[in-house]
């Protein structure tokens, strides 16, 4: 099935699926994921500076029979590369790395204090040059978007959170939603630490669908993007096959009393 997408608030199409990268090593594995995602219908891929495989995912993309611009690429500018020069030259190394002339989306990958909003005029730099088609954030709790959006020139198209059944956001999201910014979730899996939780167990039974083809599923209901990671070709298709189901109203709202506002990762308000 074809993956549906959605229009971010510059008029740019996103996939609302694509295939984590985190981890996968650069050269042979990043490349076989992205091959076996992209012959899955996949059409995007979400790689970083920091996970050391953007030449991979790169040639990949390049090599792959599917046009360039039908593949949506994102890359983020780590964290020791914030600031407006800085940035400016992250974003060079990472072109460089993927080899490719334009970025899909490129996002600031966590609200560095003190630095966040001169990377941001470096984003708004890059966009306005047309090296990258959308620019957006990571990690941005409501506060940073605010302190953001304060002088911004160009509001983020996206803001990539931890966001699943256990930390659904639901104040940054209806922030997020007012103003016109795609809530993207990463670690949409929690890696597999939630496929035990009961509930998530009956409804996986009673859909006929696998714990995360379950997740990713309510993730899309949310209207939230999402990047599960793989790199096991049965596990990529898996994912993939989340658009011939549908989660009644009553049992999102099962799915969603799941949240504990726990996050199994770092904390955006104490970890930059
Ligand atoms: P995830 O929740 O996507 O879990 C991935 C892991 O879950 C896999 O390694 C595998 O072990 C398991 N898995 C995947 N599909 C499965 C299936 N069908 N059945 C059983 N197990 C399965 O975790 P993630 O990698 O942390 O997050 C996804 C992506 O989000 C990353 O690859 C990266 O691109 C992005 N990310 C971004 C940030 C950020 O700060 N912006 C942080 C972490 C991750």
């Amino acid at each position: 099935a074809e993956i549906e997408k959605v229009t971010l608030n510059n008029g740019v199409q996103m996939p609302r699926l694509g295939l984590g990268v985190y981890k996968a090593s650069d050269g042979e594995e990043v490349g076989r994921a992205v091959h076996e995602a992209l012959a899955a219908g996949y059409r995007m891929i979400d790689t970083a500076a920091v996970y050391e495989n953007e030449e991979g995912v790169g040639r990949a993309v390049r090599q792959a029979e599917v046009p360039r611009d039908e593949i949506f690429v994102t890359t983020k500018v780590w964290n020791d590369r914030q600031g407006y020069d800085e940035t400016l030259g992250a974003f060079e190394e990472s072109r460089e790395k993927l080899g490719l002339d334009v970025i899909d989306l490129y996002l600031v990958h966590w609200p560095v204090t003190g630095k966040f909003k001169e990377t941001w005029r470096a984003m708004e730099r890059l966009y306005r040059e047309g090296k990258v088609r959308a620019i957006g954030v990571s990690n941005f709790n409501v506060h940073h978007l605010e302190t953001l959006l304060e002088d911004a020139e160009v509001t983020p198209a996206v803001n990539q959170m931890e966001f699943h059944p256990f930390l659904t956001l639901p104040e940054l999201h209806s922030f997020c939603r007012e103003k016109g910014i795609q809530l993207e979730a990463w670690s949409p899996l929690t890696r597999g630490r939630i496929f035990e939780e009961p509930l998530i167990q009956e409804l996986s039974e009673k859909y006929g669908k696998s714990p995360a083809q379950l997740i990713l599923r309510w993730d899309l209901q949310k209207d939230v993007v999402t990047i599960p990671k793989s790199v096991t070709p049965e596990r990529i298709r898996e994912n993939a096959h989340i658009f011939d189901f549908e989660i009644t109203k009553d049992d999102m709202r099962r799915i969603d009393s799941l949240n504990r506002n726990h996050r199994f990762s770092q904390d955006p308000d104490t970890f930059v």
